[in-house]
């Protein structure tokens, strides 16, 4: 049989029903091959969000105020929130920064075609104007 390397921990596995099997079945990698597949359908299926939207908030109204004393009762997930939703944010102005950047680039570079001069270089041999050569300058 097959062995195969988990795609999430890296350890050999054996596929056992599933011949396309990509995870071991340690809790840890089925948990995240889980999760990734949920994402994914949340992302790609617009019926299963709609239930899951409806689901949630049918959780939400028979569990009223759980977020809120979850929170009072785990300061470090209120924390680490914090913390998460300050790096959106910077990230947000970093990625618009470098828009504003590419968009200010693209401006400059197109300044710049319009007032790029077009400059031709040659070699003039030594003693060029002793055999009697002259120097031209001429503009296009
Ligand atoms: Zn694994």
């Amino acid at each position: 049989m097959e062995r195969r390397t988990c795609q999430y921990c890296h350890a050999f596995f054996r596929p056992l029903r599933n011949p396309q099997q990509r995870f071991c079945s340690h809790l840890v990698c089925q948990n995240v091959r889980k999760a990734l597949w949920r994402r994914a359908r949340l992302k790609n299926d617009p019926d299963y969000r709609e239930n899951h939207q409806h689901a949630y908030q049918r959780w939400r109204k028979n569990n009223p105020g759980y977020w809120k004393s979850y929170r009072v009762a785990h300061p470090s997930y209120t924390d680490r929130n914090r913390e998460k939703e300050r790096q959106r944010r910077l990230h947000k102005k970093l990625v618009r920064g470098r828009e504003t950047l590419r968009v200010a680039n693209r401006e400059t570079s197109r300044v710049a075609k319009c007032d790029a001069l077009i400059v031709e270089i040659s070699v003039i041999p030594k003693g060029f104007q002793q055999m009697g050569g002259t120097l031209q300058t001429s503009t296009l």
